[in-house]
């Protein structure tokens, strides 16, 4: 506000349930920052979508089911914007899926910002894991596609390793962040993991579901990244064979422990690393979707595509794919065989969406 005397509200994202109060409140002349952690959930007070809103959204839908993160990456500033890790009741997610899959919703995405520390209050008393929580939402009618994002490796346990063997409605693609392929460089950045844990969590959910395919973020630059360092991480990106992935040259959140940590990294040397990582990246996607040629796959059709008499959907693994069917059929999965692989880079599409995620 000192900064841009223009401002009349500043209102952060636990609050935006207030805003109604906090404009009138402005519209009597007063200045109002309300950023506090409020301790009523937003949730109960924001008015559920109308089935018309919800139809026009389309047949795939994001429930937020965990907010906030307790792990203190060095780099991220979620942790002082989101606040503590909170968790919503199980009962009031499965009415709102309930209540998308009766308006025509037939995949759900659970997201929160770290949403596999999700420990949400039960129907019957206790709390439920992610895992658990997964299985109940595919139980719901009409919902065919279930997905999650944004994990941490580190809450990855039994309960969502078997969620992935044992609801088939779970979808065979995980984004699961790594960062850095250096253990240097996952300690400097407090991931509280080493590659070998994380590679060890990719075998295990690679066993329980055994067609499953990663997604990824990676941060190069970060400081102290040495030539090393890097190449670990090159390595990484060919270990776990990734069907997609984001990459970022790392930039300093003002007030995160990385911001003013020695050894920056010089910006051509950044540039020079992002450009090698997103070719192995590239390379190995391409790869990933040249195996579809010649197979069939099944294809949630979610909108019209560009050409007359076009559908586009979305296979399991988020790639769109173009098919010539009326649009009476948007809504329907249709088995596709796969005449024609295009560049399209599936992660690129589920950025696209701007769903709210752990930078990490
Ligand atoms: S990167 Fe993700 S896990 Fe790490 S602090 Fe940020 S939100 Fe939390």
């Amino acid at each position: 506000m000192r900064r841009a005397p223009l401002v009349d509200v500043v209102v952060g994202p636990q609050n935006y349930h207030r805003l109604p109060a906090l404009l009138d409140e402005a519209g009597r002349g007063a200045r109002v920052v309300d950023t506090e952690f409020a301790p009523d959930s937003k949730f109960d007070a924001i008015p559920a979508a109308e089935r018309e809103t919800i139809r026009r959204r389309g047949v795939s839908a994001f429930v937020t089911v965990q907010e906030g993160c307790d792990k203190f990456c060095t780099f991220c500033v979620v942790p002082y914007t989101r606040g503590a890790e909170m968790s919503r009741p199980v009962e009031a997610i499965v009415a709102e899926v309930a209540r998308l899959a009766r308006a025509g919703v037939c995949e759900i995405t659970l997201i929160g910002q770290n949403v596999n520390a999700y420990h949400g209050e039960a129907p019957e008393g206790g709390i439920w894991s992610l895992g658990r929580l997964l299985a109940r939402v595919a139980q719901v009618d009409g919902i065919e596609r279930v997905r999650y994002t944004t994990s941490h490796p580190r809450d990855v346990d039994e309960d969502l390793i078997a969620a992935h063997r044992d609801v088939p409605q779970l979808m065979p693609y995980l984004h699961l962040p790594v960062q850095s392929g250096s253990d240097r460089v996952l300690a400097a950045m407090n991931r509280r993991h080493t590659r070998r844990e994380y590679v060890r969590i990719i075998e295990r959910i690679h066993r329980a579901r055994p067609d499953i395919a990663f997604s990824s973020d990676f941060i190069v630059g970060f400081p102290g990244e040495t030539e090393a360092d890097f190449r670990q991480t090159l390595s990484l990106v060919d270990e776990v064979d990734y069907a997609g992935a984001f990459s970022f040259k790392y930039s300093a959140r003002p007030g995160t422990p990385a911001a003013t940590m020695a050894d920056q990294v010089p910006e051509p040397m950044k540039n020079e690393r992002l450009a090698r990582l997103q070719a192995a990246i590239h390379r190995n996607q391409t790869a990933f979707n040249a195996r579809f040629l010649g197979t069939e796959i099944d294809v949630l059709l979610d909108k019209p595509g560009r050409r007359a008499g076009q559908l586009v959907g979305r296979s399991p693994y988020l790639q769109p794919v173009h098919v010539m069917l009326p649009e009476s059929r948007i809504g329907d999965i249709v088995r596709v065989s796969v005449t024609e692989i295009g560049r399209r880079i599936p992660s690129q599409d589920l950025r696209r969406q701007e769903i709210e995620h752990c930078p990490g």
